[in-house]
């Protein structure tokens, strides 16, 4: 078992308190590790920390060029550890060994991504602002300061990343509160900045709860920026939070995706599509395909295709090769989840696999659900409204794509979305329709470090990654320099300045 501090201002310390929590993994039950446990007063110590390192340290004023030679280390210290961040990742989170590879070697490409932005200037004239010898007029941009980030639990250490890499590559300090359901890689994290020389308070790692550690980074006047991951419910409590210190704050929500197979679709190609869209880590992916739209003149082949594949799925221990679905990451989550089956059912939906706990006795200590499909969803059911965040797909038929747009978009949401299709102008015109800040074509759960991140409507503000990405952690300042020099050529002369 392993046990970790906290991480503020340069050294490993224990919370104010005293208090500790355990983190449990999600398939054995056993303690994976022993962490401090952040309270309002380390929230506030790391707050000022990170303030004390913006104001008056060095990692500001670095050239681009310096920041970036700083995260390479990082880069380099998380390749080196591929293997044993995987194992962790597996035992912390209950992600299966394929997906925690993956997220591993994601999480080292996408910060190296962002040392190259580092390296990046953004700054340029305005043009056209003023008649040439009048001003000069420039855009230049700057760190907003402390950066308070807030993750969840689906992707820890890449969650980490997404937040760390563009905050520090824009030259602010952060502090970084991780899933308390999820701490370890995170902390793993925390060495490995300590041991790449960051100045001391530049970067801040703090895990502990919501409510208390989470909701004093909200509010803490020192920090500038809140940048959050989680639900949606949390997020509206984040950004109410922060209005009362006008907190600049992007947020990364929840989603409904809907995931849209036209009549032409290739239908090996979208029922496979169909699988990993919802099912990949349990369901638990913010812009998972959990609303499967079929043409009703295809539908019934489709599900049979689709429940014939869903029977083979192996569920199993997280760290075997061979295992498809994991458990999920909490008792909790594995109650809410069940809930929202029994509500499926409840409303009438037709439950036609899974729906329960699996009956192997060598998983009863995990915290599994079955993958389930429901058929004969109505849009208006709450297994179709609301996010359940764990393997339960809802299937729903329409009759022509304008309607498959209408039910896709009549959602809180608009994370992700998809469309299948063998015709590609028919699949990108219902593609430009629908209202999501990502739509796949006859593909899912690919995101790119070169391309903007984000919700419409309810699923959040703002955007990570791409050049969209790294603005939300800058502030656009507009240098107007004057060209004229003589007080008499000024427009303003004939104003209220006396002339003697
Ligand atoms: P959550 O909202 O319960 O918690 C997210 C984080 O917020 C955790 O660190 C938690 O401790 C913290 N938190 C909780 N209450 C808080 C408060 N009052 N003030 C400040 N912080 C608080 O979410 P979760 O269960 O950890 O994660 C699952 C959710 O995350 C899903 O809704 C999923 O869609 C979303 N998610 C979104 C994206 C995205 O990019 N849009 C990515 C991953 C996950």
């Amino acid at each position: 078992m392993k046990t970790y501090q906290l991480y503020i201002d340069g050294k490993f310390v224990e919370a104010a308190d005293g208090q500790t929590f355990t983190s449990i993994n999600p398939f054995s039950q056993d303690v994976v590790a022993t962490v401090s446990r952040a309270g309002v007063i380390d929230a506030q110590r790391a707050a000022a920390a990170a303030r004390k390192a913006f104001d008056a340290g060095p990692w500001p004023r670095l050239t681009p060029a310096e920041r970036s030679e700083y995260l390479k280390k990082v880069v380099d210290k998380i390749n080196e550890r591929q293997a044993d961040l995987v194992a962790l990742e597996v035992a912390d989170s209950g992600s299966t060994i394929r997906k925690a590879k993956e997220d591993i070697h994601l999480s080292a490409r996408n910060l190296n991504y962002f040392c190259k932005m580092a390296a990046m200037t953004f700054e340029g004239d305005i043009e056209g602002l003023s008649k040439p010898g009048f001003s000069k007029n420039v855009l230049a941009w700057e760190p907003v300061g402390v950066v308070g980030a807030i993750i969840p639990w689906n992707f820890p250490l890449k969650m980490a990343i997404w937040k760390l890499g563009p905050a520090l590559a824009a030259g602010n300090t952060v502090v970084l509160k991780p899933s308390e359901l999820t701490p370890v890689t995170a902390m793993e994290l925390a060495k490995m900045f300590d041991e790449a020389g960051f100045p001391p308070g530049v970067v801040n790692i703090i895990p502990g709860f919501g409510p208390e550690a989470g909701e004093e980074l909200v509010r803490n006047p020192l920090v500038d920026k809140v940048a959050f991951t989680g639900s949606t419910a949390v997020g509206r409590r984040v950004m109410a939070a922060a209005s009362e210190t006008l907190k600049k704050v992007t947020l990364e929500c929840g989603g409904k995706s809907a995931n849209i197979v036209l009549d032409d679709a290739d239908m090996e190609l979208a029922v496979d599509g169909a699988l990993y869209a919802i099912f990949y880590h349990q369901g638990q992916c913010c812009e998972a395909g959990t609303r499967l739209l079929l043409p009703a003149s295809k539908a019934d082949v489709f599900l049979e295709r689709l429940l014939a594949k869903t029977r083979k799925i192996k569920l199993g221990d997280p760290a075997d090769q061979t295992t498809d679905m994991g458990p999920l990451v909490s008792q909790k989550q594995q109650e809410r989840v069940l809930g929202y089956i029994a509500e499926g059912t409840r409303q009438g939906a037709t439950l036609v696999h899974g729906g329960g706990k699996p009956k192997d006795p060598s998983l009863s200590k995990g915290f599994f659900v079955e993958p389930t499909v429901f058929s004969g969803v109505i849009n208006s059911m709450t297994i179709a409204r609301e996010e359940i965040f764990g393997p339960v797909l809802s299937v729903m038929t329409y009759d022509t794509d304008d309607e498959a747009v209408a039910i896709a978009n009549d959602s809180i949401y608009g994370l992700g979305g998809g469309v299948w299709s063998k015709d590609p102008e028919r699949a990108l015109h219902v593609a430009r329709r629908l209202r999501a800040g990502t739509v796949w074509i006859n593909e899912w759960h690919l995101i790119s470090e070169r391309a903007p991140f984000g919700g419409y409507k309810q699923s959040g503000v703002g955007r990570e990654f791409g050049v969209e990405g790294i603005k939300e952690f800058m502030e656009s300042k507009h240098l107007h320099i004057d060209e004229v020099g003589v007080r008499e050529k000024k427009f303003w002369y004939d104003t209220v300045v006396p002339r003697s």
